[in-house]
């Protein structure tokens, strides 16, 4: 095994060895995270609501866990199936205004389990280039075709659609807003371009649910593009605090993954008290607007603050901010300066983006406050002058 030890030395010589550390959540405090014995403000949690602590989840899932113990103890078509699923699913399809609904055990086990559901070795799959890494693990595994388009270029989809005219299947499949840009997809070129087309159009709503939408459906639901979308993805692990993932479709879709969907079929149901715990998020993400305004607010602070303190960011108005820097080693210092004067928020390097646009990305929560982030943009401002990042 000589050769993992050359390897983690040339990931360590170029910035790019990743390691983990602690980080407690600080409980009645969502919007900061203990590293050891440091208080430090959470600038890179994906708990955009601030649910991950709210007392009316803490406790269903207490009561839940007593009364039916700690695992499911099988997969859902075997003996794993808990009551709470059938319940969680109705409320799912009336949410989203869709036929039918169903739970995966997370995010990456529903991308994985619906796309080598749906396409195969005919098929093809057209993906934006900055796609979640699960959808692209979920392509390779279906054995399709992977026809990688150029970040939200339509003229590049087209082209590639074209191309591929001869194959069975065609998949067009994007995130509603980018993990790591924060950005939106052109989700209404994306409808008109799938009918044009005769293709399947499927959105992960990952970043976008909760956050999005009159009661948090999401941004395709805020477009109006519900209706035109063949399958909804989104995940519980991020605005909703807890942990799982959705699909949302027709009744026959449903009926379909759970035929096929290997990830489901496979792997243990989740435990009942998770299942528990997402139905009360669920709830509260659809009545408690104000968090939904407060992230929102939150959101613009910060990136008006950003922006006037002269650094460049990403577009769009989500609670994802990233700060492009390019070097690796530069936003790994940056992050490590972050860090000594309170700020958690980590380094985004290379595979997970593109080479030369290391960055730092900041994430927000409706827990946060006007002040902590202003705050945090002076920390931050000084920060960039120290390291050359932004020019005086
Ligand atoms: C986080 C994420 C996932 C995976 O969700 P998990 O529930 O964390 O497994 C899938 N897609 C996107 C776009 C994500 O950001």
């Amino acid at each position: 095994m000589k050769w993992i030890e050359k390897e983690l030395e040339l990931l360590a010589n170029t910035s790019m060895k990743r390691s983990l550390h602690d980080s407690s959540p600080v409980s009645e405090s969502p919007g900061y995270t203990f590293r050891g014995e440091r208080l430090l403000l959470n600038l890179s949690s994906n708990d955009y609501l601030g649910l991950a602590q709210h007392p009316a989840i803490i406790e269903v899932m207490r009561e839940t866990l007593l009364k039916e113990g700690v695992g499911a103890g099988a997969s859902r078509l075997v003996t794993g199936n808990s009551p709470l699923y059938s319940r969680l699913e109705a409320a799912l399809a009336e949410w989203q205004n869709c036929e039918a609904a169903l739970v995966f055990a997370n995010g990456y086990m529903a991308n994985v389990g619906v796309i080598g559901a749906l396409v195969g070795r005919d098929d093809v799959v057209l993906s934006d280039q900055m796609n979640h890494a699960s959808i692209v693990d979920g392509i390779v595994l279906s054995r399709a075709e992977h026809a990688r388009y150029r970040h939200n270029d339509m003229e590049h989809l087209r082209a590639l659609l074209n191309k591929h005219s001869n194959k069975r299947r065609k998949l067009i499949v994007t995130d509603a807003v980018f993990s790591m840009d924060g950005d939106q997809a052109r989700l209404q070129e994306l409808v008109r371009i799938k009918q044009e087309y005769g293709a399947l159009l499927m959105v992960d709503e990952a970043h976008s649910g909760g956050i999005y939408g009159m009661r948090g459906e999401g941004l395709c639901h805020e477009l109006g593009l519900q209706n035109n979308v063949d399958i909804h993805m989104g995940t519980f692990s991020k605005s909703f605090g807890v942990y799982g993932a959705y699909i949302c479709g027709s009744r026959m879709l449903i009926q379909w993954l759970v035929n096929k969907a290997r990830p489901l079929i496979y792997s243990t149901a989740l435990p009942p008290a998770i299942v528990a715990g997402i139905s009360k998020a669920l709830l509260l993400v659809q009545v408690e607007h104000w968090r939904r305004e407060r992230i929102s607010v939150a959101s613009k602070v910060f990136r008006s603050a950003l922006c006037t303190a002269g650094f460049q960011i990403g577009t769009g108005d989500s609670p994802i901010v990233p700060l492009i820097i390019g070097d690796n080693a530069k936003t790994l210092r940056f992050s490590e300066a972050l860090e000594a004067s309170g700020i958690a928020s980590v380094a985004i390097r290379p595979p997970t983006v593109p080479d030369g646009t290391a960055q730092i990305r900041f994430t927000l929560s409706a827990a946060h406050t006007d002040r902590e982030l202003t705050d945090a943009v002076a920390q931050i401002r000084a920060i960039g002058h120290q390291l050359g990042v932004l020019s005086l």
